[in-house]
């Protein structure tokens, strides 16, 4: 998901983040805690399950989320992103709808 990287390789997501904006991304609480994750970024939504901050509501928008969505984006912990942000791919069926959602059409490789 949301590969909106910071790192020096181009990606198209660096221009999007539309899933980042698009899905609740919630995830086992110990997943938060093996990666390191700052409770303030953690909204509870379980008793065994967490989601980053800004994914419970309406709109959606990661706490983690810098930048325009469809111009240019970074995650802020990129390298500490869950397993529902790593599931997403370019291009897969998950990310067509987030873009769709956000007006962004088709995808541009
Ligand atoms: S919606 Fe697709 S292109 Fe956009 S950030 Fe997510 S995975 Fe990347
Ligand atoms: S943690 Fe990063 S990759 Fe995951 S949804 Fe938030 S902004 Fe996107």
């Amino acid at each position: 998901m949301a590969a909106a990287s910071s790192s020096p390789t181009i990606s198209p997501c660096q221009s999007c983040g539309a899933c980042c904006a698009h899905y609740r991304v919630s995830f086992y609480w110990q997943e938060a805690a093996q990666r390191g994750l700052d409770e303030s970024l953690l909204v509870q939504v379980s008793p065994w399950q967490v989601c980053f901050r800004g994914t419970e509501q309406k709109p959606v928008r990661c706490v983690n989320l810098e930048g325009e969505v469809g111009t240019c984006v970074s995650c802020r912990i990129y390298d500490q992103r869950t397993t529902p942000c790593r599931s997403v791919d370019a291009g897969d069926e998950k990310c067509l709808q987030a873009r769709a959602a956000h007006g962004l059409g088709s995808f541009q490789p």
